[in-house]
This record gives C-alpha cells, structure tokens and sequence, in this order.
C-alpha cells in the first residue's frame, strides 16, 4: 500500500506526521522523502547510504572562450535572458539557463557546449523502521516531478525486494508538478492542513489536484484547537466535498521536541494521547475499505 501525505502548504507538519507514520506500525515500512527541493527526513532517521545515483536534471549551456569571439549571436537568441554581455564578454548564467539548446546551435563558431546538470542525487538505504529513499535537488536544478518518479520507482523496488508492504511518501507542499509525481497511482493521499485562512485555500487547491487524479483524499487538521472556528469551517468543506476527515491532532509542542532529539513523536512519547491519536488516524486511513 502507498499512502502519500501532502500539503497545500509548507510549514503544516506533514513531515512530522510522515515520520509519525513511519515508526507508527510494528513492522518495517519503505519511507520515500519525495520532497526532493527540501528533504529533512534523513536528518531525523540518519539513514545508511547503501546507493547513492546521481540524477542529470536537464542541461546547462557553457562557453567555450577559446573558440569564443564575443559576436553576442547567442544573447538575441535565448529567451530565458540567461546570457549577458559585460564589458564585452559573453556570460551564460547557470541558474538561468533552461537548456534548451538554442545557443548551442546558432553559435557560427561552435563555441557553446551542453553539459549535464548532474548535482542532483537519489540516496537509498536502512533506517530504524525499514529501508529508506530520499532525492536532493541541487540548488537551481529542475525537473523535480522526475526525481520524485525516480524515487518512488526505487521505493517500489525496495518495497519488493524486502517484501515491505508499506510505502510511506513524504510528499512535497504546494501543488507543482513534484506533487503530482509523489500521489499518482497511490492507495491514499492524505492531505495535511492548519486552521487559518490561508490553511482552508490551500487545502482546498491540493484537494482538487487530489481529485483530477481520482485518487482517495483523506484530511488531517493539524493544530486544531488553536482556532476551533477555522477548524469547523475546513471540516464543514470536507463534509460538503465528500472528503472523510481523518483525525483533527491538537497544538503539541512535544512534537518540537521530539524533532529536536531527532526522533518522531511517536518514538519521543509512544505512550501519549498525541500517539494514540496519530495511531488511530493511521487505522482509520489503512482500515477503510
Ligand atoms: S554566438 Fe558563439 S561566438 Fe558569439 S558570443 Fe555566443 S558563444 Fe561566443
Ligand atoms: S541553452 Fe537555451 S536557455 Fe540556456 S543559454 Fe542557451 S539559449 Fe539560453
């Protein structure tokens, strides 16, 4: 089963409820951090690095100064306004460059190469409730909704190869192409929200991604009871939407905690209500049919 918890917004707790998850249930999972812009699950779990592969997002045009006569040819080419004359030198600017090739190829004098933007990495290995796979985009680098598909190709693989049933998926925030890659062909999406204004419009974007890809929506509002008249209204939008409420977890500041000791809450305070709720969340979510 793949469950991928997501938010409209960063900042929600997803995170902290993916790892909760992680170390919920008495045997071992396949965790996959597909928030590759912003991966912070390996910090908490300090997992192996088993495999390491490198992923090439895109190409990046560079000059070649020996061959290069400074003509400007190329700069009225590019459209992404990623090549710059400064006191009559030619410059490309990695971080905008898209790659698409152009300059490379109306440059009279061959003097434009592209190369691979191969910063980007996939890391797989163990962590102490099962096998774990994460991606890091390096800084500048695109095409994020491909590292995630590599990811969750890997977690799939694992999940077989160890004969692990569970697939948890750190999805990314927002509603961008990366989330996508993280909750297509899932079991459950389950969508992490805040009561506040902003919370309810983000939450109500994800959902119709959610939806578009007719996959099963599940809620989850975090920090319910610092406002219970916001809470009411996201509730009151689930019900009218016909999306199951999972569990409402109240304001917790042992959740904190527990990130600073590197652990999940589940693990910092297995004995807690907080605990049991996350726990009772999980089999509402795994149990339905
Ligand atoms: S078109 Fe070629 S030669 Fe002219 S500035 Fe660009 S890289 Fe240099
Ligand atoms: S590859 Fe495309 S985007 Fe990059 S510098 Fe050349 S023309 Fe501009």
């Amino acid at each position: 089963m793949e469950i991928a918890i997501i938010s409209g917004k960063g900042g929600t707790g997803k995170s902290s409820i993916s790892a909760a998850f992680a170390t919920l249930i008495g045997q071992p999972v396949v965790l996959a951090d597909c928030d590759v812009d912003a991966a912070n699950l390996h910090i908490l779990f300090t997992p192996t690095h088993e495999e390491e592969q490198v992923y090439i997002a895109g190409q990046t045009a560079i000059i070649d100064y020996s061959i290069c006569t400074h003509c400007g040819i190329c700069m009225d080419y590019c459209r992404f306004d990623a090549i710059h004359s400064m006191d009559g030198k030619i410059t490309i600017s990695e971080t905008s460059c898209d790659g698409c090739h152009l300059c490379a190829r109306v440059c009279p004098h061959g003097a434009i190469t592209m190369v691979d933007n191969d910063k980007s990495r996939m890391y797989s290995g163990a962590f102490r409730n099962g096998r774990m796979v994460y991606g890091r985009l390096a800084p500048g680098e695109e095409n994020s909704g491909k590292l995630v598909n590599m990811v969750r190709d890997k977690a799939k693989a694992i999940a077989k190869d160890y004969n692990l049933e569970n697939i948890i998926i750190d999805g990314p925030p927002g509603i961008g192409c990366a989330v996508i890659s993280s909750i297509t062909g899932t079991n459950h999406v389950v969508v992490v929200t805040e009561p506040t204004l902003s919370g309810l419009h983000d939450l109500k974007r994800a959902l119709e991604i959610v939806e578009k890809f007719s996959l099963k929506a599940w809620v989850i509002i975090n920090k319910y009871d610092l406002n219970d008249d916001m809470s009411r209204l996201i509730e009151q939008h689930c019900h009218e939407k016909g999306i199951p409420l999972a569990g409402k977890l109240p304001f917790n500041p042992s959740v904190v905690e527990a990130m600073v000791n590197l652990k999940s809450i589940i693990e910092w305070q297995p004995q807690s209500e907080f605990s049991r709720q996350i726990g009772a969340i999980w089999n509402t979510i795994t149990q339905s049919k």
